[in-house]
């Protein structure tokens, strides 16, 4: 179990023991920004001239009499802004003096953080002035990978890049693959490959977390973080499922304080207890890729002592269904629908099948019905209540594989229960149904969970999430008070009603998609196969590899374009994915691919990569021309309601960057970039009828101009012309302005009448369609049972015209299984555990957010190194001891890695921080920085690729529904490194020479230029 004295001893050894870090003066030192009394108006704390602090007059006197003004104001000028530190967008007030950052402060008015600044946003400052910044637009002009490159002119760049694009556009628009990492300009990337024609478009989500935004989207039409959040106000009983910290930092821990400040309980069920874990009241240490069994015996548990909430479960889920029982038929296990195509319940009142969607029917939840046909259906609850009161689910068998003691299974199942139903929440707040019923109350059930990536990036994650899911609705907890909230636009359709475009015929050259490549597929029928029923798509996301893969599969493009697979690309579009680093799994075999050449052209096989990123991170040597981005403080931004906006359950919200300060450099906003792209391309949409320019003015036009319906644009506050209009409306030539005076950011607040059941609440609802969030008013009911993947099961077994191939029928007829179910994750299952018997996962630092914070001076003081973290008693049982260093084995080889013994670590688990290992002579660091001489990545050990079956086929490393990206199911075994061998991390790779010309100080001395009057 968990020590406090281990982390205590874990926390002071770090810095005894660390590698030398990046270096910084007593100067340095000094410029502590929570020291400076001139931004803390008040301060009892001074500098003295050289460094260090004294304490001053309370008058304001330094103590010899002489008065200091503590209200001087440090900046020139004080702006708005979004922190881009992480992915929460926090609000931010960026300090400006004499033209340059001087300081971040957190925006108190804004509905995100309120104020609060983390440390990441803090070291923005550092991000910015960053020695890795790209200066100017690359050619490469040595062999890919060697760093060598030459500096040209924009016009030179983008005449290059629209010549590849228009090429391709004109013969094949598919053969250009743009796929995007974390940023958050989506609507617009998404939107430029629509008009430019390929289908083949994604972002990161299918490297992150699709598991948990699909299987929340089909369940219940929200998800956890972007799409919902903790009643935090009222949440009396909160459990948070597996690695967190890597999402919602800023808001999560503020609501974690209102929690614990309240004494509401804290269940953490992760392998690891730290962060927010280790302020959790209990935690449950499962092993990874397990929770499924412990949500599973929770549910059973749930289900045996007769703790769910019935009248929830009719009142807003298909638990009342009826499903046909029909084995063999093309319709067995479809909802049974009348003619109109309305689901059937069994009424008690009439003792007849009635529609299931009308108000007033009281729906059955158990038996056998005879439908007009002569055949039998039940309620979808029937064979839900039976998998999970079956054995399969006990407490006991939960215990067998999650390792959590039946006990405390059931302990947790009648904690849950008995706050659910014996603390409901009342809310005298009186509000109308869908169906136009009156009530006087809200009633709550105040539990509320949390999950995020730790869940999400296993192979089992999908079935996993949505066994989260349905525990909340069994206890009736969504969108109550006390329980989970939607933050709008959500909820929407289970699934979104929009489908992916890229059919098979319908790509073609010089001609934009029929729609947008992402979206949601009901059944075989939406998928998008080629005529030999293989992928469609360069990452075979919506084939059926992954037939539901909602965010399709980063993670997959370059092996499969360099293999062919299913053909290769001619050129590959990225922006800000370190993909030949801390992005991909198997670092060597995907450099390898970066760089293959066609053995009889001799020409690489994926024949032009274009890129862009703000920084020299290790996939700028592996592409062929380089577009520098601007950091976050210099350029526009939009995170729009389009998007993932930043919306609280009170109310929507997005928000936009404005830049503070100019680029110093020879850089461009990549959104402006992609805007003139698709103009000189002549993209529809981004010219006018006589080909000019749409958006001449970048980004920032386009954010103001561009509208993706009738008055509906990328930001929804200040709209029509007056500025007066919220969701719909013209285009408003003073929007930025507007924003710019709230504070860069709009929030609407729903009405106190429209803040919980928004799935069926006619105020929300009504308001929702108005503003054009939902396409109707009709209740969002959730999907207990999950009828789109029973029709790929129905197809798997030989139903309908389309179908699985062979080779596939057995995993759609496995695991597409419409109630959900645990499967162990598959590296566990298809490896020999006694080899391998060990669990390997990664955990992002609550102080670093990817490889963007690991190379930032500030953040790099506090990790510069990452160690294997191993549980003490077995690292005793294996001879290994703290600060040894061990071979980390799996089945694609070995890592090199030095140990941190702690205690709050499920003893079969080993994990280390995400990111912090990088490439020497990458990110303008020296080439012995310890990130690279010290810090490993476990991503070497990850395959992307599963072995291979009878025929010789590979699926890829993913959850075989949505193709999520399956990091965490890696196994390892662990093995002392010889006294004689080298005390640093291996695999190393060539260091990569560097384009950049900068001069790197050996010390950061940044602040020392402001010390004027004010110091
Ligand atoms: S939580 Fe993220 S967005 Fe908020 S201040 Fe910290 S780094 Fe910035």
């Amino acid at each position: 179990m968990y020590s406090g004295a281990g982390n205590a001893q874990l926390t002071a050894k770090r810095s005894e023991r660390q590698p030398a870090v990046p270096r910084c003066s007593g100067r340095y030192k000094t410029t502590n920004l929570s020291l400076w009394p001139d931004l803390n108006p008040g301060s009892m704390v001074q500098h003295g001239a050289k460094g260090g602090a004294k304490i001053v007059g309370s008058n304001g006197s330094n103590g010899n009499g002489v008065k200091i003004d503590l209200s001087a104001n440090p900046a020139d000028e004080i702006k708005t802004t979004t922190c881009y530190m992480c992915a929460c967008r926090c609000g931010i007030k960026v300090y400006l003096k004499d033209g340059k950052v001087r300081y971040i402060e957190g925006n108190r008015d804004h509905p995100v953080n309120k104020g609060i600044l983390c440390g990441k946003g803090s070291a923005g400052i550092m991000q910015h002035y960053s020695p890795a910044r790209l200066q100017a637009p690359l050619l490469r002009v040595g062999p890919r990978g060697s760093g060598e490159f030459k500096e040209i002119s924009w016009e030179e760049a983008l005449g290059l890049a629209t010549r590849w694009l228009g090429d391709v556009r004109h013969k094949d628009p598919k053969k250009l693959a743009f796929f995007t990492g974390r940023d958050q300009s989506q609507a617009l990337t998404g939107w430029f490959a629509q008009q430019f024609g390929t289908p083949n478009f994604a972002a990161h989500g299918g490297f992150c977390s699709v598991n948990m935004a699909a299987a929340g989207l089909y369940t219940f039409g929200g998800s956890f973080w972007e799409f919902g959040d903790p009643d935090w106000d009222l949440t009396k009983y909160f459990v948070l499922f597996g690695v967190a910290e890597d999402h919602a930092s800023n808001p999560i821990k503020a609501g974690l304080g209102k929690l614990k400040g309240r004494g509401a309980k804290v269940v953490s069920v992760n392998p690891i207890r730290t962060g927010y874990q280790a302020i959790a009241d209990e935690w449950i240490g499962v092993k990874p890729g397990t929770d499924g069994m412990f949500v599973g015996g929770l549910i059973h548990e749930l289900l045996r002592t007769e703790k769910i909430d019935v009248g929830y479960l009719v009142r807003y889920t298909n638990a009342p269904w009826l499903v046909i029982n029909s084995p063999g038929d093309a319709d067995d296990g479809l909802f049974a629908r009348d003619e109109a195509g309305k689901p059937l319940c069994f009424d008690k009142k009439t003792n007849q099948l009635a529609d299931a969607t009308q108000a007033d029917v009281v729906p059955a939840l158990a038996g056998e019905f005879t439908l007009p046909d002569g055949r039998k259906a039940r309620p979808s609850f029937q064979p839900i209540a039976e998998r999970f009161l079956s054995p399969s689910y006990s407490p006991e068998a939960a215990e067998k594989a999650c390792g959590v003691p039946a006990d405390t299974i059931r302990r947790i199942a009648a904690e849950i229960a008995e706050v659910a139903f014996e603390q409901e929440i009342t809310l005298d707040v009186a509000w109308t149904d869908w169906a136009g019923r009156r009530h006087d109350k809200m009633i709550g059930r105040p539990v509320s969970m949390h999950a995020m990536r730790g869940i999400s990036a296993h192979s089992n994650g999908f079935q996993t999430c949505r066994m989260i899911h349905m525990l909340q609705i069994l206890i009736g907890s969504i969108d109550c008070p006390g329980g989970f909230r939607y933050k709008p636009p959500y909820p929407r359709p289970t699934p979104p009603h929009n489908k992916p475009a890229g059919k098979h015929g319908t790509v073609k050259p010089n001609t934009p998609l029929n729609g947008a490549p992402l979206g949601f597929v009901t059944g075989p029928e939406d998928l998008l196969l080629s005529p030999e029923n293989g992928p469609e798509r360069i990452d075979k996301a919506y084939s059926w590899d992954a037939p539901i893969a909602a965010h399709g599969l980063m993670h997959m493009v370059i092996t499969n374009a360099a293999m062919g697979d299913p053909y290769p690309v001619d050129v590959l579009f990225m922006y800000m994915a370190n993909m030949s680093w801390n992005s991909t799994m198997n670092v060597p075999g995907v450099l390898k691919h970066l760089t293959a050449k066609d053995e009889n052209t001799g020409e690489y096989k994926i024949p032009k990569i274009i890129y862009s990123d703000a920084y020299y991170s290790e996939m700028v040597p592996y592409a062929d021309l380089i577009l520098p981005d601007t950091t976050y403080l210099e350029r526009w931004d939009c995170i729009s309601i389009l998007d993932r906006p930043v919306s609280d359950p009170d109310g929507p919200a997005d928000s936009i960057r404005q830049p503070v300060v100019e680029p110093d450099r020879d850089v461009r906003p990549f959104q402006t970039v992609l805007i003139d792209l698709g103009a000189r391309l002549r993209l529809p949409g981004f010219v006018n009828d006589d080909g000019s320019p749409k958006y001449p003015g970048g980004y920032s036009d386009y954010i103001v101009n561009h509208e993706r319906g009738p008055g509906v644009g990328p930001l929804a506050g200040f709209r029509g012309n007056n500025g007066d209009q919220y969701g719909k409306g013209a285009p408003n030539p003073n929007q930025l302005d507007e924003y710019i005076k709230n504070g860069c950011f709009y929030m609407h607040h729903l009405k106190p009448e429209q803040r919980y059941f928004k799935h069926a609440n006619k105020d929300y609802l009504e308001w929702a369609k108005e503003v054009g969030f939902i396409g109707s008013a009709d209740p969002i009911i959730f999907q207990l049972y999950v009828e789109p993947l029973q029709k790929f099961r129905l197809a798997a077994r030989g139903h309908g015209e389309i179908q699985p191939p062979d080779s596939h029928r057995k995993r759609i007829e496995a695991f597409f299984d419409p109630i959900p179910f645990w499967y162990a994750p598959f590296e566990g299952a298809v490896l020999d555990t006694d080899e391998f018997p060990m669990y390997a996962v990664t955990q992002r630092p609550m102080h670093m957010y990817h490889s963007w914070g690991s190379q930032n001076a500030w953040l790099r003081q506090i990790t510069a190194q990452n160690r294997l973290y191993v549980h003490r008693g077995r690292a005793e049982a294996l001879g290994v001891k703290d600060d040894d260093w061990v071979w980390i084995h799996g089945a694609m080889g070995r890592v090199k890695a030095q140990v941190r013994l702690m205690d709050g670590v499920n003893p079969d688990t080993v994990w280390t921080w995400n990111a912090i290992g990088k490439r020497s002579g990458a990110w303008g660091l020296d080439n012995d920085a310890p990130e690279a001489t010290h810090g490993f990545l476990l991503n070497h050990l990850i395959s992307e690729l599963l072995p291979e079956r009878a025929g010789g086929y590979r699926f890829s490393n993913s959850d075989p529904i949505t193709g999520q990206a399956a990091w965490y199911d890696l196994r390892i075994r662990i093995e002392r490194a010889l006294e004689r061998e080298e005390q640093q991390t291996s695999p190393r790779f060539e260091p990569l020479k560097s384009p950049l010309k900068r001069e790197v100080a050996e010390v950061s001395t940044f602040g020392v230029e402001f010390r004027g009057n004010n110091s």
